[in-house]
């Protein structure tokens, strides 16, 4: 009697921003990155061990950790350029200040 047990990592793309990187001082299109590390056994993922959270720069592939929060905005944030999945979102008129 055996287990076989490890660990396996997915990434999820949250999301696509314009950042400047810390890396090339390039403003480019980031991806905003969720890593999660799963528990697993006999290769059946159970339950996550470690969430973590990146920016990746696509003009030179550097990628800076950020936390929760910050991948939150950032998700929040409107989407670089556009042309992604049809997921397009209706005009939308810069609103009245004050
Ligand atoms: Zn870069």
């Amino acid at each position: 009697m055996f287990f076989v047990f490890g660990t396996r990592r997915t990434v999820a793309q949250l999301a696509m921003v314009v950042l400047t990187c810390a890396n090339c001082r390039r403003t480019a299109a980031n991806a905003v990155l969720k890593t999660v590390t799963k528990f697993t056994l006999f290769f059946v993922p159970l339950f996550p061990v470690r969430t973590r959270y990146a920016t990746q720069c696509t003009a030179c592939g550097f990628q800076q950790g950020i936390d929760k929060g910050q991948a939150e905005q950032l998700r929040q944030a409107p989407p670089a350029g556009g042309g992604t999945n049809g997921h397009a979102a209706p005009g939308q008129f810069p609103g009245t200040r004050g």
